[in-house]
């Protein structure tokens, strides 16, 4: 039983450390999604004014001139690069492993299940999860991204780290290479 609970335990902290790496993803894509989507609207903003007599057609198209060739290398970019999908995924992937680490958490303070049922119902949950990673593995996530979501995990539950032993008390990375050595930036991996 106590390696069962041990196995929910750990599963529990690498779904917490997961959600938090997919949400910081998600925060990420967004700001890259919106912004690109904005910026896609400039050239019909301006033809848009043009028509209605509040632009010379000439300074439009000095304007266009200027900015036509970024803007279409930036939709080509957000393109290729996926951008609305990554945004979907990290939403997706941050709202399964939330609800993994609150299914762990509820089976291991349910005292009333004995280690048939334990065992029943952390396979249930251990498929779900399987699931996820294998999911979650498309998204080459960094070792670094782990680290941090690790960290942000322990620092959750006011757990000590297995190799520098320090409880995290705040998101700035050390020099552990459990839970630390990732860049300052959140935006950075
Ligand atoms: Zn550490």
């Amino acid at each position: 039983m106590d390696r069962l609970r041990e196995e929910a335990w750990d599963r529990a902290l690498h779904a917490d450390g997961t959600a938090y790496l997919f949400k910081q993803r998600g925060r990420f894509y967004k700001i890259l999604v919106t912004t690109s989507t904005a910026l896609a609207l400039v050239p019909a903003i301006v033809v848009g004014t043009v028509a209605l007599g509040g632009l010379d057609p000439r300074v439009a198209v000095a304007v266009m001139g200027v900015v036509g060739i970024p803007l279409a290398l930036l939709s080509v970019w957000s393109l290729a690069a996926n951008w609305q999908d990554r945004y979907a995924a990290a939403t997706q992937s941050a709202g399964v492993n939330q609800q993994l680490d609150d299914a762990y958490k509820q089976l291991l303070a349910d005292a009333t299940v004995d280690e048939a049922e334990f065992r029943r119902r952390l396979q249930v949950l251990q498929t779900q999860d399987g699931a996820q990673r294998d999911r979650d593995l498309n998204q080459h996530v960094t070792d670094a991204e782990m680290r941090r979501g690790l960290r942000a995990a322990l620092r959750t539950r006011g757990k000590e780290c297995s190799t520098c032993n320090l409880k995290p008390t705040d998101m700035k990375p050390t020099d552990c290479g459990v839970c630390g050595e990732f860049p300052r930036q959140w935006w950075r991996r």
